[in-house]
């Protein structure tokens, strides 16, 4: 299969999930593949993102739990007060990011995967730079190309960081110290999963929002339900419409807050850290694009939904492009599925991926899930296509399961049209919300309607029958025909 004419059949640069699971695809079908990374193998999700923030979540979701004397005290449970060592914990995470990175680096090799460190360019058509760690410079070939670079934390202007009192993510899951008061700018999925971790642990949080609204990228009423229990009935000062403009390093931090319209400062706060959570950019600055003539989106590489890279419109031959750097749902989940896709594509095989089928999920206690529309799109989707959208709720309230464990604060939104039942997304806060939104999304990935959904039986007593109640409300609104 391998063609002589070029040193490889595939060069994926970044050793992501993205690029991992493209390569070891790839090279399990029988290609001769190199993978290029600069930094650490497995990317942000292994390093620096999933696996030491669900290590660090998981720890200190124990501590919330064994300190909640009122809830255990409704099983009739007395515990001693809890104590927990900080550096164990955050030695946990670490030793996860390392068994499961030299697992994955493992996997690839077993593959038969050639692991080249340093950091690839491109450098015109099938033409890869690689400028190695001791400084070696060559230019390989490969028929094929896929760029999984990822990307990193977006730190907005008049904000210093210096690692220690003023840092992102990256230092954030190494939990070096426990400030008293951190402030943590930004209400999306990091933000609320640190803000987790650190009141879990006895931190005083202040979370500052830019938009109008905390958690304005949820469901406006899975945020409602969501934010009483993880914002407001915790140790966080929650403001939003208001801009960090500056923040300067030290002990303490200063923060000056301004208004986001006026842009007059409002506020000026000291605290121990602060914790940068405002989103991420995709790391495409010195990858040589405009060697091909590929224009940048907002620093995002343009792909189609066969993960061609795109210019004007028109796809470059043998250059493929997936995760992070593509802006599509910047998840390592949706990353590997579209490193599958591209490969399949590159072998022949016609595979367009299927965003709307992809769940997201932030694993605060409880947990938050989503997959499909928003509602607001779907009402657009529904205006435009000539139906009536179809909303039910479906409570944690009256299920059984989560009665038992005295976690009944939840709320299952689901979204269907209402002439044929096709489910178009739903929206989860409650116990488990992460495993139990993955029902939906095969649903919603084999575009079913709760006419046959609501004929599926679900185990009882399980935290499933959420989103049976739901499929069961769903058809009794359906139009009769
Ligand atoms: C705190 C945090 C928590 C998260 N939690 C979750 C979660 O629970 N679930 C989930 O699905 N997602 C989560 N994510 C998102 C997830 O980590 C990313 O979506 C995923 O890592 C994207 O994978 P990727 O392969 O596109 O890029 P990355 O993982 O960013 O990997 C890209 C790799 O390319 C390398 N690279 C960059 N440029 C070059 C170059 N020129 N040459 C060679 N190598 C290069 C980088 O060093 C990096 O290793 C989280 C992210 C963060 C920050």
């Amino acid at each position: 299969m391998s063609d002589a004419q070029f040193d490889f059949d595939l060069i994926v640069i970044g050793a992501g999930y993205g690029g991992f699971d493209a390569a070891k695809h790839a090279s399990e079908k029988g290609l001769n593949v190199a993978i290029i990374e600069s930094r650490d193998m497995g990317g942000t999700c292994v390093n620096r993102g999933c696996v030491p923030s669900k290590a660090l979540l998981a720890a200190s979701g124990k501590v919330r739990e064994l300190a909640d004397s009122k809830h255990l005290a409704g099983f009739g449970i007395h515990s001693a007060p809890v104590r927990f060592e900080r550096q164990k914990i955050a030695d946990h995470a670490n030793k996860l990011v390392s068994n499961i990175r030299n697992n994955l680096t493992k996997a690839l090799e077993r593959a038969g995967v050639t692991i080249l460190l340093g950091k690839g360019r491109l450098e015109g058509s099938q033409r890869v730079g690689l400028r190695e760690v001791n400084g070696v410079d060559r230019v390989l070939t490969a028929k094929d190309v896929i760029v999984a670079t990822g990307s990193d934390p977006f730190v907005p202007p008049g904000i210093t960081i210096d690692g220690r009192t003023v840092f992102t993510s990256d230092e954030a899951v190494n939990l070096e110290w426990l400030p008293r008061w951190i402030a943590i700018i930004g209400s999306g999925y990091i933000g609320l999963e640190f803000a987790d971790v650190y009141t879990a642990l006895g931190c005083e949080v202040s979370m500052i929002e830019a938009l109008d609204r905390v958690m304005p990228t949820f469901d406006p009423d899975i945020a409602k339900i969501a934010a009483r229990n993880l914002i407001e009935s915790r140790d966080i000062d929650a403001r939003a419409g208001v801009l960090a403009t500056k923040v300067v390093p030290g002990c303490p931090v200063n923060i000056e807050l301004s208004d986001v319209k006026s842009r007059d400062v409002v506020e000026r706060l000291e605290v121990d850290a602060v914790l940068v959570a405002t989103g991420r950019v995709p790391s495409s600055k010195d990858l040589n694009l405009e060697s091909l003539g590929v224009e940048l989106n907002r620093g995002f590489i343009p792909i189609d939904g066969k993960m061609r890279v795109l210019i004007n419109g028109s796809p470059v031959p043998n250059l493929w492009a997936v995760g992070d750097v593509t802006g599509k749902l910047m998840l390592a989940h949706t990353a590997a599925a579209q490193g599958t896709i591209a490969v399949d594509n590159i072998l022949g095989d016609t595979r367009i991926i299927d965003y709307r089928s992809i769940p997201a999920a932030t694993f605060t206690h409880p947990e938050i899930s989503s997959v499909g529309m928003m509602e607001l799109e779907a009402r657009k989707f529904a205006s435009e296509e000539g139906f009536e959208l179809g909303t039910v709720r479906s409570y944690f309230k009256a299920n059984s399961k989560a009665l038992a464990e005295l976690e009944s604060d939840g709320l299952m939104k689901l979204l269907f049209r209402k002439d044929n039942g096709e489910v178009l997304g739903a929206h989860i806060y409650g116990l488990h919300a992460a495993d139990l939104i993955q029902e939906v999304a095969n649903a919603v990935s084999r575009r079913q309607s709760v006419i046959e959904l609501s004929k599926e039986v679900h185990t009882h007593p399980t935290l499933s029958e959420v989103v049976e109640i739901a499929y069961k409300q769903a058809v009794n609104q359906l139009e009769k025909t």
